[in-house]
């Protein structure tokens, strides 16, 4: 089961974006590595202990180290080299304490404990702090992860406890603990495995959604989301008996910008004036960007004195903002055109209609002013 599950991995591999194709190479190479430790754990009457036990324990510590790096490439984290040494450690001491000093005891101790460490690297990197996100695939990652390491201190605290007979072998039925330990060994490659597989498609959800809903250049929300947001808004508002607003944002002789310094520099300039925009919105209101020069905030006053004074804030905002384009200060102003819903309006974009009426008339007014729709 675990060389199927590393098989499909293999076999989806090349539907996974570039981005997530280390990492999946990785867990696959984890995978395969993992059963071919437990693999050769069913040969161990027929084949000499030493090397066997040696080179079983060794191979499951190194999957589980690459489980543990490709954790880290999927949050593109980089590799630290000492995260090879319980596996190294590990093999090394399983080599001693069968061939020179032959201790099961020993051996079982050692080896859950570099597992633990390394297991414990895997929990570190699904709980850190910039991956908090709500992804039921790794949430099931981490509480197999988690699952296994209490598994496996058990393991060790029971042989400690209940003693280990000379003549103990894993691969007869002698003990309880000889079924119950392939199958804690099986976890993570086959249901590990899946949860890994689901955490690459929710990744992969999550890039499209953003795409989808946000405009590429500046990352504020886009004309679908606006439109969205806008409707869903509108609808509310109806149910309410309340009203909304929004003001329409248009940049001033930006054309003259393009034809001074360049496309390039013209798309600083557009950045620059979302993010200013985007510190004095604040994050409650929505901000798009819904054309070349133009945005439009979804305003949470939906009284017109109220729209205005926001409104009018920020066109003051852009006006002191200093905008810095290839190391020379840039004035740049915007003119805003303000609509606030009533009763004749049917749906949301006869709202932005006006909104762009009432920015036409502040461009015909003199630029750098704010308008009111009638
Ligand atoms: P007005 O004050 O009347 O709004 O003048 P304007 O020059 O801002 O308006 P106009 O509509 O004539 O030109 C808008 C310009 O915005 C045209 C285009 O070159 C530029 N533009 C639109 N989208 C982008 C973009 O994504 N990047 C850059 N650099 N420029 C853009
Ligand atoms: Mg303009
Ligand atoms: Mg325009």
């Amino acid at each position: 089961m675990m060389l199927a599950n590393g098989g499909v991995l293999g076999l989806i591999y090349r539907d996974l974006p570039a981005a997530l194709r280390p990492s999946a190479r990785s867990w696959q190479a984890g995978t395969l590595l993992n059963a071919a430790g437990c693999a050769l754990c069913a040969f161990q009457s027929q084949l000499p202990l030493v090397p066997l036990v040696t080179a079983a324990n060794g191979l499951i510590l190194f999957g589980l180290t690459i489980y543990w790096r490709s954790l880290q490439q999927f949050y593109d984290l980089p590799a630290q080299p000492w995260q090879y040494l319980p596996a190294i450690g590990g093999t090394l001491a399983v080599f001693w304490f069968s061939a020179f000093h032959p201790d099961t005891t020993i051996r079982i101790v050692l080896i859950s404990m570099a597992w633990l460490i390394l297991m414990g690297g895997c929990v570190s990197i699904l709980t850190g702090r910039t991956r908090r996100d709500t992804a039921r695939s790794r949430q099931m990652l981490l509480a197999l992860f988690i699952a296994i390491m209490v598994l496996t201190a058990f393991r060790a605290v029971f042989f400690v406890a209940a003693g280990v007979p000379a003549d103990f072998s894993i691969a007869d039925n002698a003990s309880w603990m000889n079924l119950a330990s392939p199958l804690v060994s099986a976890i993570m490659p086959v249901i590990g495995t899946t949860a890994f597989a689901l955490m690459c498609s929710e990744r992969l959800r999550r890039q499209w959604e953003r795409a989808a809903s946000t405009d590429y250049l500046t990352g504020l929300a886009n004309r679908r989301t606006l439109t969205e947001t806008g409707q869903h808004r509108f609808q509310q508002s109806r149910i309410r008996d309340g009203g909304i607003a929004l003001a329409l944002i248009d940049i001033d002789n930006f054309k003259s910008i393009n034809d001074q310094y360049g496309h390039e520099a013209g798309d600083l300039a557009l950045k620059q004036v979302a993010a200013c925009l985007r510190t004095e919105v604040g994050l409650a209101d929505i901000l798009a960007r819904t054309g070349g020069e133009e945005f439009v905030v979804l305003l949470g006053e939906t009284e017109p004195g109220q729209a205005q004074l926001t409104a009018e804030r920020l066109r003051l905002a852009v006006q002191r903002h200093s905008f810095i384009l290839r190391g020379a200060h840039l004035p740049l102003t915007v003119s805003v055109g303000i609509a606030v819903s009533r009763a004749g309006d049917t749906d949301f974009d006869s709202l932005l209609r006006r909104a762009d009426q009432a920015m036409y008339a502040a461009k015909a007014g003199g630029r750098n002013r704010i308008e009111l729709a009638a």
